[in-house]
């Protein structure tokens, strides 16, 4: 009787003693488990900014006296610029430098100058020229006499396979969030043929279709078409890699 109490004792102690080393264990796992989930979190908050180190100059079409396009009583100028800063807003927040040519509703032209039109641009592309950014986007609206034609387009530098790619990225993204049946064309725009760095020029739709028009007015469609370009950019500086 004695020896088997001296044994059940023993063997609870030994039981005991496991049952120690399992919480043990288990408290280490739990406690390495919460340090590698406590270091991921900190990892991905503090170095998942994509764009870090990327320079994007962004120019919101036309400015000032210059209106763009303007279809009953709506002004491109004013959607172009709406739309470039929620863009902007996107970019930096993924860690990227962005410069851009208007932040108001004012044109970069001289006071004085004969062709303020013409002084505009220059100003412009001097400084996508100067400022060397990785990429250029210029966001302006269309307008058609067909006032059926609708649908965001992308025009690229014609001979510029960095632009041609990014467009094509961006105009995929567009048909995709928006449905446009556009596809990606060069343009012959001042802007993409003087300028020295790859860039777009996207017109997000036409203001002389009711549909189109309606549409970006809306805070929400140009959220989505500054969305839309910041997945593409992202989608181009991934593939760059
Ligand atoms: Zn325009």
């Amino acid at each position: 009787m004695k020896g088997a109490v001296i044994c059940c004792n023993g063997d609870v102690m030994k039981k005991k003693r496991l049952t120690a080393a399992a919480a043990i264990l288990f408290l280490c796992m739990l406690m390495g488990l919460l340090y590698h989930k406590e270091m991921e979190t900190a990892l991905t908050t503090m170095a998942y900014r994509p764009l870090s180190g990327i320079t994007i100059v962004l120019d919101a079409g036309h400015g000032g006296k210059d209106n763009g396009a303007m279809i009953s009583g709506v002004n491109e100028q004013d959607i172009n610029l709406s739309i470039i800063q929620k863009l902007k807003t996107l970019l930096e927040g993924s860690g990227a430098s962005v410069q851009l040519t208007r932040d108001g509703n004012y044109d970069l032209a001289d006071d004085g100058v004969s062709n303020r039109k013409r002084d505009d641009m220059k100003k412009r592309v001097a400084m996508i020229n100067d400022t060397t950014p990785d990429i250029f986007i210029s966001v302006h609206l269309n307008a058609y006499p067909n006032t059926s034609v609708h649908g965001a387009q992308v025009f690229y530098q014609k001979g510029n396979p960095s632009s041609e790619q990014l467009a094509g990225i961006l105009q995929e993204n567009l048909k995709e969030a928006t449905g446009s049946k556009m596809i990606e064309k060069p343009g012959d725009y001042y802007i993409l043929n003087e300028s020295k760095k790859p860039g777009v020029l996207v017109e997000c739709g036409f203001l002389s279709n009711a549909e189109d028009r309606a549409h970006l007015q809306e805070d929400a469609y140009q959220q989505t078409i500054a969305e839309t370009l910041f997945d593409g950019i992202l989608e181009y500086f991934d593939m760059m890699i």
